[in-house]
């Protein structure tokens, strides 16, 4: 009976800090997303290709577009504020990449990391790479930087996605409000 009791409250805990990162490099993970969003356009299905190609930025949740490279939003972010950064083209390999899709590649992780510090405040950041399957690439076709802001003691965010609902509301409002900060910026 202890034991049930234990095992009961050891799933109760919030997701812990190693968790959080456990999920961040989690190949399954990806590949449900892949699974969700697969068939929505683009190269052979990639979703990255579909943002890219999106004719409405709002809808696609693209943040930033530079002329090599994007941001978007992570539908099924592990952290409030995710954001993928994306190479243009369709490619999984980082030696695949021209010096100018890198440069703009970077270029939009410094805006992604400048405009989320300045309007979330967030305490640190992930920044990483999968490559490859074997590495946790749930898209290996289509590489994509993860930028995942981190606060202190947000260890428990979302520890599971139970309400795929509300996800999308909460990640509109924050993609109104991630703009309205970079139209700030540049007035
Ligand atoms: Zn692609």
């Amino acid at each position: 009976m202890r034991n049930v009791q234990r095992r009961l409250l050891r799933n109760l805990r919030p997701v812990t800090r190693g968790n959080i990162m456990e999920r961040l490099w989690a190949p399954w993970r990806m590949a449900y997303i892949d699974g969700v969003l697969g068939g929505t356009g683009g190269e052979g299905g990639c979703f990255l290709c579909a943002a890219r190609d999106a004719d409405d930025d709002r809808q696609a949740l693209v943040l930033l577009r530079r002329p090599h490279a994007f941001a978007v939003l992570n539908r099924f972010p592990y952290n409030n504020g995710h954001t993928l950064v994306v190479p243009s083209a369709h490619k999984g390999d980082l030696e695949d990449l021209a010096d100018g899709e890198m440069l703009d590649l970077m270029a939009a992780a410094r805006d992604v990391v400048a405009l989320v510090k300045r309007l979330m405040r967030p305490d640190g950041f992930n920044i990483g790479f999968n490559f490859g399957r074997a590495a946790g690439a749930g898209l290996p076709e289509h590489l994509h930087m993860h930028i995942v802001p981190r606060w202190n003691g947000d260890s428990n965010f979302m520890p599971v996605l139970a309400d795929t609902k509300v996800i999308p509301q909460s990640l509109d409002d924050l993609y109104g409000r991630l703009r309205s900060g970079l139209a700030g910026e540049k007035r």
